[in-house]
């Protein structure tokens, strides 16, 4: 079966000490990980979709101002994506499908459920950050729209440690989602 990975919000300001909304620690200890699973799906000819969260530096109509600081504002360096993954995705920048979000879920407002569609996948593998925040809405969003789940427990993280537990329950036990690297 065809399938896609999609790396969600791996980003400076994600995962750097100094990122403005970091998981720190946690989230650099996927870093090789994530790297290694994209550089796979691209040998293999997978379609491998960087979603990245995009905001103006001053929204006052969108609805993560009231809860988080500042993060990932277009044009900054917080918005690149982190370490080794950066070198992967400048490497195979022609094999990799790079596209901005403004929600938590990579499905609300973007082309991704059509660009599945329209290349016959069904199943998508979900790694990055948080686990319990960006990567959950987007497994939902997969589920609700009947794509089958994987999630790769090895490359994902959150500054959450107990959602982060939560998560991988939900994903099992409520979407049906398969579950490796545990
Ligand atoms: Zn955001």
């Amino acid at each position: 079966m065809k399938k896609a990975l999609i790396v969600i919000d791996y980003t400076y300001d994600f995962v750097a000490d100094d990122g403005r909304l970091t998981c720190g620690a946690p989230g650099q200890a996927i870093e090789e990980r994530i790297a290694a699973l994209t550089e796979e799906f691209v040998q293999a000819g997978e379609f491998v979709v960087m979603a990245v969260d995009g905001h103006e530096e001053s929204d006052p109509y969108h609805p993560e101002s009231k809860l988080f600081p500042p993060h990932n504002i277009y044009g900054t360096p917080g918005r690149d994506l982190y370490g080794k993954l950066d070198d992967v995705y400048q490497a195979n920048q022609d094999n990799i499908y790079y596209m901005s979000k403004t929600r938590y879920s990579a499905f609300a407002g973007t082309d991704l459920e059509i660009r599945l569609r329209e290349r016959g996948i069904h199943e998508v593998h979900l790694v990055g950050v948080c686990t319990d925040i960006c990567v959950l809405h987007t497994a939902v969003d997969a589920y609700n729209r009947g794509f089958a789940i994987t999630v790769h427990a090895d490359a994902v993280q959150s500054f959450n440690q107990d959602g982060h537990a939560w998560a991988l329950a939900h994903f099992k036990g409520s979407l049906g989602a398969t579950i490796i690297g545990q």
